[in-house]
């Protein structure tokens, strides 16, 4: 039933620092900039949870796992997708389609794309071919242009298996 197909954006970004590690859909890619942030800082997997929140109309990464909760800090975001899923399958959801696009200057991640959608479609138990990932620059204009931080859009398709409610 089409009525039972949903929907669902999201996005990240963040800073970029000398020295920290630069971890993308769970891969760490070599770079001489890594992100600051509270927990792992991959910002793929933050903006496809966020998808995910928001096809199934259950809020957003902070609210589930806030920054200020020192359970989550420093923790492999693998691991909150992981808790995500749980969530949205429990409440009747299944993946149809994942695209995202990583936006970045610098380091080149064409070479890891083809590792992060391995690393994706495992996780959340998906065909590759069912997951796109594309990355691009901001022609050098902006913070990411800059290579002062780094962003990320995903979006999703989902089914809802249950009867909708009326
Ligand atoms: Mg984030």
């Amino acid at each position: 039933m089409i009525q039972n197909l949903r929907i669902g954006n999201g996005f990240d970004v963040h800073a970029f620092t000398d020295g920290n590690k630069l971890i993308l859909g769970g891969i760490e890619i070599p770079s001489d900039k890594g992100v600051i942030a509270h927990s792992d800082g991959d910002v793929l997997i933050h903006a496809l949870i966020d998808a995910l929140l928001g096809a199934a109309g259950l809020g957003d990464i902070g609210m589930l796992f806030p920054d200020t909760d020192p359970q989550y800090k420093n923790i492999s975001s693998s691991i909150l997708l992981e808790k995500t899923l749980e969530l949205f399958h429990n409440q009747g959801f299944e993946l149809i389609n994942i695209d995202c696009t990583i936006l970045l200057q610098s380091p080149k991640i064409a070479s890891f794309l083809k590792d992060i959608k391995s690393r994706l479609a495992r996780v959340c138990q998906l065909p590759e071919e069912v997951i796109n990932i594309k990355a691009g620059t901001t022609e050098k204009l902006g913070f990411i242009g800059r290579s002062d931080g780094i962003a990320a859009l995903v979006s999703v398709l989902a089914y809802k298996s249950e009867k909708l409610n009326p």
